[in-house]
């Protein structure tokens, strides 16, 4: 007998680069598409272990610089067109990130993400401090959150940090775990907008407080860190459902905004 209906999840998955969405297309026997309006990214469409739709998209190759075009831009259009075209029930940002040892994160290790800031977009203007660092809260539930730790990612333009920026991140990496990326804040300005949920997941690649150079350290760790991406990735397909991700909201963190816009100030005007 049928129990209840409930259809297929309708995902839409984004990858920054190649290397971070080969593992998953290949493990889902993904196909490419035709892609989206035009916009040079790689588009890919299948079906995961539970019958759920995916569109996994990769924001492409730079067709100068032959490199894969990270970062916030390309995410947030490849995000807004993908909305725009499938109409997903839910949006996965996979990825990779810096972290923390003051955190206590490792290499490798996959964190679900609950709140999104960007570090350096300071605009030190009434309400416009507060609407620069983001602060998008994502309520997960609790099936997601006991599934996975839990982190803070901050989004940036740039694979290194300046020693403001560093000095914010170290304090508030005490406090939380928290991870680095390029694209995470971006996609849940678009997704909050948009009005559909976001699920990110990041994958360790490089400790920021540690003692190798961040470039060397990604490199060297980005196959590893993609694999073990990979396999989050494939534990939260297989729970997602469309009550789930139904249940997922957005809203902003006011305390998280107000400490990052305090900090930004504080290591300013300390350096
Ligand atoms: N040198 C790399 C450049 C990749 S940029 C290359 O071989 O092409 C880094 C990518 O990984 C971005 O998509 C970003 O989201 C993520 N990332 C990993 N570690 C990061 C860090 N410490 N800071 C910012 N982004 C990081």
């Amino acid at each position: 007998m049928l129990i209840g209906y409930t259809h297929d999840v309708h995902i839409l998955l984004l990858f920054a680069m190649h290397a971070e969405a080969q593992p998953t297309i290949d493990r889902l026997g993904l196909v490419a598409t035709k892609g989206f309006s035009g916009f040079p990214c790689k588009v890919y469409t299948g079906q995961d272990g539970i019958g759920n739709k995916v569109i996994l998209t990769v924001s492409g190759v730079d067709p100068d610089f032959g490199v894969d075009m990270v970062g916030t831009q390309s995410a947030a259009a490849i995000c807004a067109l993908g909305i725009a075209e499938c109409k997903p029930d839910v949006v996965i940002n996979a990825g990779t990130a810096g972290s923390f040892t003051a955190c206590d994160a490792h290499i490798g290790d996959v964190y679900i993400v609950e709140d999104y800031l960007y570090h350096d977009r300071r605009i030190s203007l009434s309400g416009f401090d507060k609407y620069g660092v983001g602060g998008y809260h994502v309520a997960l539930g609790s099936h997601l959150t006991t599934m996975f730790p839990t982190a803070v990612a901050t989004t940036g333009s740039s694979l290194d940090i300046t020693r403001v920026e560093r000095l914010a991140m170290s304090e508030l990496a005490k406090e939380t775990p928290l991870v680095k990326d390029m694209e995470s804040a971006a996609i849940a300005e678009v997704c909050a907008s948009m009005g559909v949920p976001l699920i990110a997941l990041k994958s360790v690649t490089d400790m920021i407080d540690g003692d190798e150079i961040t470039g060397e350290e990604f490199v060297r760790n980005l196959q590893y860190s993609s694999e073990t991406l990979q396999i989050a990735l494939a534990r939260l397909l297989d729970e997602l459902s469309i009550d789930l991700v139904r249940s997922i909201s957005f809203s902003r963190n006011l305390p998280l905004i107000e400490k990052m816009v305090r900090l930004n100030k504080e290591h300013e005007a300390s350096v």
